[in-house]
């Protein structure tokens, strides 16, 4: 059982709706690329911006935007 969340963003799909940052500004952020979703710096994993790892007491977070999100490009999983 890890204490970390792995999410995982499917960028390319995102369609800049706003929802995953507006219900976990804590995670989710809007990327200063071309403006699609990225997981905050502090929880990126290996710089890479659509992968991260939280930690556990941000499940609830994380899971509310993944339901949220219109188009389920948002992947929420034990890190292992
Ligand atoms: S909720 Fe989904 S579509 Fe909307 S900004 Fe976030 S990742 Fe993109």
């Amino acid at each position: 059982m890890s204490d970390k969340i792995k999410v995982t963003i499917d960028r390319d799909e995102c369609i800049l709706c706003g929802a995953c940052w507006a219900d976990c500004p804590e995670v989710f952020e809007e990327g200063s690329d071309a403006g699609l979703s990225q997981v905050v710096l502090a929880y990126q994993v290996g710089g890479d911006s659509a992968v991260g790892e939280v930690p556990v007491d941000l499940e609830d977070c994380v899971t509310t935007a993944a339901e949220g999100c219109p188009v389920g490009i948002i992947h929420v999983g034990d890190a292992g």
